[in-house]
């Protein structure tokens, strides 16, 4: 299943004010059909996401997941995240890079066990500022690719997200055409590294809002968008969901 519109609540909910998401997301959708769309809610919140959404179409997916299982107090496994009907992880997000320390070579055993249970992955990599005004953002993304990816046979629906770290929160964007190239160069490397060449599609994530949704989504390489403020809102993030609808292509 390829995913295009995926929100990250992050630590962000409650059992009250999720029910109040679904109600506001709901009434504001355009389209009866919701498909590619999904919302990862904090680990105590999915059973009750994947009630609330079975009959939405939206999918309910982790927000990370541990490199394997057994005993390893207070982590959560792939296989637990499937039993409870969750079908997807975000993996890599700069939170969890920054905050956790998450190394580039940890990020690929998780993608390993996940791929070995059949668990889709949303892939997260970016850029610090320093890259970024080095004018080195390239190489950056490159060596994350390939430590993290490199001759894996990655599966169908396989996604990366691409997310300069300074744009995450902070109401910046880069200019779109930069977006479109660094994606374009992005599904490059990973269909050159990766052992069966496969081309993922890539989401954009990083201060993305209605307001510069429709700029972004009629880039030929922007495949969809990775939302975490903007998707706390129920209407928000539908009006967000129908602006990619609507793109035209
Ligand atoms: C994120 O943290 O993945 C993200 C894209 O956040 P925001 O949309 O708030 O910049």
């Amino acid at each position: 299943m390829s995913l295009s519109i995926i929100g990250n609540w992050k630590s962000n909910g409650s059992l009250e004010s999720n029910k109040s998401w679904i109600h506001d997301f709901k009434y504001s959708i355009n389209d009866s059909e919701i498909s590619n769309v999904a919302i990862c809610p904090p680990f105590t919140y999915l059973d009750q996401m994947i009630s609330l959404t079975s009959n939405l179409g939206l999918s309910i997916g982790s927000q990370d997941i541990d490199s394997s299982s057994g005993a390893r107090t207070g982590s959560i496994s792939v296989n637990a995240c499937k039993d409870i009907g969750c079908c997807f992880s975000i993996v890599g997000h700069s939170e969890r890079r920054e905050i956790f320390d998450e190394s580039n070579m940890f990020l690929r055993q998780k993608l390993i066990t996940a791929q070995e249970s059949g668990f889709q992955v949303i892939f997260c990599i970016g850029e610090p500022k320093e890259q970024q005004l080095a004018g080195t953002t390239n190489n950056f993304l490159e060596k994350q690719i390939i430590e993290s990816l490199s001759d894996l046979e990655l599966l169908d629906g396989f996604t990366i997200a691409y997310e300069p770290i300074w744009a995450i929160g902070t109401g910046e964007i880069p200019d779109v055409k930069d977006i479109n190239a660094t994606h374009k160069f992005i599904k490059d490397i990973v269909q050159s590294s990766s052992k069966n060449n496969f081309t993922p599609n890539v989401l954009y994530g990083g201060s993305v809002t209605s307001k510069n949704a429709e700029v972004l989504f009629k880039e030929k390489y922007i495949d969809g968008a990775l939302i975490g403020g903007a998707s706390l809102n129920g209407k928000e993030f539908a009006e967000i969901v129908n602006i990619f609808k609507n793109r035209g292509f």
